[in-house]
């Protein structure tokens, strides 16, 4: 589905992608795990054509998007994206927040969009709090709320950043849940989280960064019983 193949990017003069090659087959879930820094956010953006990138290719479904800006207007349309820090518009409702997408750069029918946002927002339990603001919302309520809103814009494909590193424990765990429920209905989706447990029992394969580079590529069983390279051992040691 999404593929990126050689890709360098540099902020001025240090490089902060090297040598990329990541290949996102439909229905998989790949999560990035890597120490601060290493370029996992970056990444994302870039695959998500919000960075220039200075060499590669990245296609999607085959074509490839590296040269035309307009071409990235219509696949970013497909790739729903959730950051750490849920960016909902503070002055809109949540159903206000979720339908924006689907009516104005969609141009959906009013009717079809809000029962398509209310069978969202039942899936993650919130639909009694459609009407709310998001200061009215705890963080894992909020984040649940973007998870929709990306949604429902009907993506071929979700990007997670870290998407619950700023919540509550007790809230990490009904956000990871509804990226659970994704999977298992076969969304594809590249998750960066610090959550280990989770990116066990979600991903199919783990991309492990350091530095820029991709250091390790391989099942989340053998890389979290055997990890091969000394910085993906040190990496899992701060975690045990
Ligand atoms: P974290 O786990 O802390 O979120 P990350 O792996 O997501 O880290 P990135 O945010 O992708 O890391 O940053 C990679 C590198 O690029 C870092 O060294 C960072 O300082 C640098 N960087 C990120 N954004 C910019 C920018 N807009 N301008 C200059 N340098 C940047
Ligand atoms: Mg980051």
């Amino acid at each position: 589905l999404l593929e990126v193949k050689g890709l360098e990017k540099y902020y001025g003069d240090t490089p902060v992608l090297r040598q990329i090659n990541l290949t996102v087959h439909k229905g998989e879930v790949v999560v990035v795990l890597g120490p601060s820094g290493c370029g996992k956010s970056t990444l994302l953006r870039c695959m998500n054509g919000l960075e220039e990138i200075q060499h590669g290719d990245i296609s999607y479904q085959g074509h490839s998007l590296t040269k035309g800006k307009t071409v990235w207007r219509e696949i970013r349309q497909h790739i729903g994206m959730v950051f750490q820090n849920y960016e909902l518009f503070p002055h809109l409702t949540v159903m206000d927040n979720i339908l924006l997408g689907p009516l104005k750069v969609q141009r959906r029918e009013k009717q079809e969009a809000r029962a398509h946002a209310e069978e969202l927002l039942t899936r993650v339990g919130l639909l009694n709090r459609k009407s709310a603001y998001p200061r009215e919302l705890s963080g894992g309520q909020k984040q649940r709320i973007a998870i929709v809103r990306a949604l429902c814009m009907k993506p071929e494909m979700m990007l997670f950043d870290e998407v619950t590193a700023s919540l509550d424990p007790e809230m990490v765990r009904e956000v990871l849940d509804v990226i659970l429920g994704l999977a298992r209905q076969g969304m594809t989706m590249i998750i960066v989280t610090h959550e280990m447990g989770f990116a066990r029992s979600v991903g199919d394969r783990i991309v492990f960064m350091d530095q820029g580079f991709i250091c390790e590529e391989t099942t989340p069983e053998l890389f979290f019983t055997n990890p091969t390279t000394e910085r993906a051992k040190q990496f899992l040691d701060i975690f045990q």
